[in-house]
């Protein structure tokens, strides 16, 4: 059984109309709270995984000084009377094979990246600076002493804390764990997170569909946002425009998932169920977000599960995923706040805006220019598949000439 959480989590603030996104976001950064477990999990399945304890080292990086370079080593006090080099002695130290003599000082010997130096050498030249001549190796270049020597301990200290619980771990953290010797960690359980679509005039892909009714591509597009989120996804379906059947699915839902996120219904008109459902348990917060594209959403408790209520509308639905629903399931997952990070392109549109909303529009980047998808229409799917990323105008932005600076944030940084 997962922590629950309590039924305000989503009380925004009283008095306010419409929300900035900046306050929505605040809000879900302060008020909820990672409701998964941890488990222990082998290094290999750790990429994508939310760290749910702190890792310490268990060994010096690097575990002793080692060559950076394939070169020869000396001791750096044999330098300055060595005009006609140094003798090289026999053998040389390898990587995995170090050389277990000692390399008396007026003499060099041969090392490769990744060896142990000899006793008696704390310097490297590389090997592509010498000249060798009757087993003797010269050279003409300023070396410091210990160039090109890794110190042991340089990069990693043994006990020190390595990765703090909440990073998502990536690649580059498994090759730094392994490094400490960190074959294992504590991350948190997989956030379950049950699907939901519902209308009366959405059926399955794939099914036949009536002369009025459409195909659900909530419910696909959700699941791979799921996915690609490290959630796993628990299919609750569709139900159709009816309240016992909505209620049902709740209940399933907040039984077999840690998050309910549903998508169509989410409003207040007669055949809004998810609103309705919510508020005769008294467990609705409507939130009326200064959000274009966004209708209201329809957020809740039920059962001690968090119900994201998403517009059906697939354009809707998509963008407020990205911007609140994927950071709220980041901190359910126990993982750290992260707001996706953009950059200023030159807008290849002209757009008219008023200030006092946050507008989101499908994008795509063309050098250092960016256009946006011709319709504004949040029922057009099609932006969807032809956009790479969104340009975010902020809630003061005012009119957009072609030609002025605007924010484009490649879906990447929403971690699809
Ligand atoms: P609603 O939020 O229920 O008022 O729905 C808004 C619009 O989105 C309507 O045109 C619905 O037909 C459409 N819609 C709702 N759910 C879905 C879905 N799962 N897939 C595609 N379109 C949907
Ligand atoms: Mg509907």
């Amino acid at each position: 059984m997962s922590k629950r959480l309590p039924n305000d989590c989503f009380a925004l603030p009283q008095g306010v109309n419409w929300t900035p996104v900046a306050d929505a976001l605040a809000h879900l950064r302060t008020t909820l709270k990672p409701v998964t477990g941890v488990e222990v999990a082998r290094l290999a399945a750790l990429p994508g995984r939310v760290l749910g304890q702190d890792v310490v080292a268990l060994r010096d990086h690097p575990p002793f000084s080692n060559s950076a370079i394939d070169g020869y080593g000396f001791d750096h006090r044999s330098l300055p009377g060595a005009p006609d080099g140094l003798p090289l002695l026999e053998g040389r130290s390898a990587a995995g094979a170090p050389f277990e003599g000692v390399v008396p000082e007026g003499s060099a010997i041969r090392i490769l990246t990744g060896a142990a130096p000899p006793l008696g050498v704390d310097t490297v030249v590389l090997q592509e600076d010498v000249t060798l001549t009757d087993g003797r190796v010269a050279f003409d270049v300023a070396l410091k002493a210990g160039a090109n020597i890794r110190a042991a301990g340089e990069d990693i200290s043994e006990g020190g804390t390595l990765v703090a619980s909440g990073r998502v771990l990536s690649a580059g953290d498994v090759a730094m764990l392994a490094s400490a010797g960190v074959a294992e960690a504590h991350v948190r359980k997989r956030l379950r997170v049950a699907v939901l679509s519902t209308g009366s005039e959405v059926v399955e892909v794939g099914a036949t569909p009536g002369p009025s009714q459409i195909f659900d591509a909530n419910r696909p597009m959700l699941g791979a946002l799921l996915d690609a989120w490290g959630c796993e996804v628990v299919d609750l379906g569709r139900v159709p425009d009816d309240r016992a059947a909505v209620l049902e699915a709740l209940g399933q839902g907040a039984a077999g998932a840690d998050v309910i996120v549903t998508s169509g219904g989410a409003s207040t008109g007669d055949e809004d169920h998810i609103s309705s459902c919510l508020a005769e348990a008294d467990a609705l917060h409507t939130w009326r977000i200064a959000v274009k594209p966004g209708r209201p959403l329809a957020m809740g408790v039920w059962d001690g599960a968090p119900v994201f209520g998403l517009p059906g509308n697939p354009v809707a639905a998509f963008v407020c995923a990205l911007v609140f629903v994927r950071p709220s399931l980041r901190v359910l997952s126990g993982a750290d706040w992260h707001e996706p990070l953009g950059f200023d392109l030159r807008a290849d549109f002209q757009k008219v805006k008023k200030p006092g909303r946050e507008e989101y529009l499908r994008a795509r980047r063309r050098g250092d220019k960016v256009e946006v998808f011709a319709s504004e229409g949040s029922g057009r799917v099609t932006g969807l598949g032809w956009a790479d990323g969104v340009v975010a105008l902020p809630h003061d932005q005012g009119p957009v000439g072609r030609g002025d600076l605007v924010r484009y944030i490649p879906f990447s940084e929403f971690g699809i």
